[in-house]
């Protein structure tokens, strides 16, 4: 496999080892004074730049047949389901719309679907100077095969720079997808995109190393730049009716390849979990020493009109469903009012809500790392004080509700 993904000229390699010690995957070694690359190899291209007798290459079909500089324009796949937008392809828009305007560039939306003329016009309320429009009946349910082909043969004649999508469930299967298909990068879960003014590249930014660091990932060699973002970590931007764009219907032609796959029936899930949409979580963690201490967060919850979160540990401690965690490898979410009862605040819970408006936090240690970026602080039992909460908002709400 690594044969097929780094060509190495024998005759011409001088064995001078620079390519093994700059490969950060191992996959380079000295043979009889010869570079030989081994299964490790990711065709990350880092031993490219480095071998002063270019006695590395890619395979033609991995190499870019294109100069860089061809490619223009930013792209936001704008997703839908039953010809509702999801709200994680506005708040994409918004982030398209900043990064065309530091490029100078157009903000194209790819909207595909059936019956979905509305969502082209809400693409550009939302800030898009072109739509790409494909509208045809086997679009009407996502599938990644007819959604990837469109998209990759879209690029291909089309040559965006920056390509994103949101990191919805069918955003990452298309992202990977597309990427896979267009031989190019992709950088999951961005916390922050920014334009390199120098390059023109786009500087994605996302946790890395268990969340311990924030990293910054470039992609030098290929075109597009991709990269997706989860809901919530940005705004959704007001929508302008004024603004004006133009939609370019795409001919869509399935093949039989394509339609590989047929959709029987749509399962949906628990409903009654809507973090993402939440304006007041109240999340629970280790401090609530057992499944029984949710009970009196779910009342708070509900007097609030809110949802129930949970950091990793009381997920992993069987204590409530996955379905409910908080952070980087849960839900990603933006409430008005976040009320964190026996969490620490771990960098990867933070990850997840560190961007709501207000956060409250009870844990009895005073030191907790959660209390740097409460709002508002409460050094105490989580069982005590959230009790004692509920019933003095319950008592508020009745005397409002008496005139007193
Ligand atoms: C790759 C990776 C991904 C991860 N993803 C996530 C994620 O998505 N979400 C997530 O949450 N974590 C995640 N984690 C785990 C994370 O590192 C922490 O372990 C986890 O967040 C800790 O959960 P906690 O705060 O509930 O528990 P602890 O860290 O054990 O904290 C419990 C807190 O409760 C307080 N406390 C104890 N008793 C009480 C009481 N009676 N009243 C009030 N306070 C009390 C304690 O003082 C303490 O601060 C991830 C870790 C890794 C390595």
């Amino acid at each position: 496999m690594a044969q097929g993904l780094l060509l190495i000229d024998g005759e011409a390699c001088i064995g001078c080892g620079a390519c093994v010690d700059v490969c950060p995957f191992g996959a380079l070694e000295l043979v009889a004074g010869v570079a030989v690359v081994n299964a490790n190899c990711t065709a990350c291209t880092a031993c490219l730049s480095v071998c002063p007798v270019e006695a590395l290459s890619l395979p033609e079909r991995r190499r870019r047949g294109v100069p860089l500089d061809d490619y223009r324009g930013v792209w936001v796949w704008v997703e839908q389901f039953g010809g509702h937008a999801h709200p994680i392809s506005w708040e994409m828009m918004g982030q398209g719309r900043r990064l065309a305007d530091d490029l100078g560039v157009e903000l194209t939306a790819c909207v595909l679907g059936h019956g979905v003329a509305p969502v082209a016009h809400e693409a550009i309320a939302y800030g898009a100077d072109r739509v790409l429009l494909a509208d045809h009946p086997t679009l009407a349910a996502y599938r990644t095969e007819p959604y990837a082909r469109i998209l990759v043969d879209l690029v291909h004649r089309e040559r965006p720079e920056v390509f994103l999508l949101g990191a919805s469930s069918r955003g990452r299967d298309l992202a990977g997808s597309v990427a896979t298909a267009l031989y190019t990068g992709l950088t999951a879960d961005c916390t922050g995109l920014e334009i390199d003014r120098e390059t023109r590249g786009l500087l994605q930014t996302r946790p890395a190393y268990g969340g311990n660091i924030m990293a910054t990932i470039i992609t030098p060699d290929h075109r597009p730049q991709m990269a997706t973002v989860r809901h919530r970590v940005f705004e959704v931007p007001a929508a302008d009716p004024q603004h004006r764009g133009t939609i370019v219907p795409v001919t869509v032609e399935p093949s039989a390849a394509d339609l590989a796959t047929e959709i029987l029936e749509f399962i949906h899930g628990d409903e009654q979990v809507n973090l993402a949409d939440a304006r007041v979580i109240v999340s629970g963690g280790a401090g609530l020493a057992g499944s029984d201490g949710f009970a009196p967060l779910r009342e708070l919850a509900a007097l609030l009109g809110g949802a129930v979160g949970a950091s990793r540990a009381a997920v992993d401690a069987g204590w409530i469903p996955y379905a409910h965690q908080v952070g980087q490898t849960g839900r990603t979410v933006r409430p008005d009012l976040y009320i964190a009862c026996g969490i620490s605040g771990a960098i990867q819970h933070r990850a997840g809500m560190s961007t709501a408006r207000v956060i409250v936090a009870i844990n009895t240690d005073p030191h907790a790392p959660i209390f740097d970026i409460a709002h508002y602080g409460i050094v105490g039992d989580c069982l005590q004080v959230v009790p004692m909460l509920t019933a003095q908002l319950r008592r508020m709400a009745q005397q409002r509700g008496s005139g007193a």
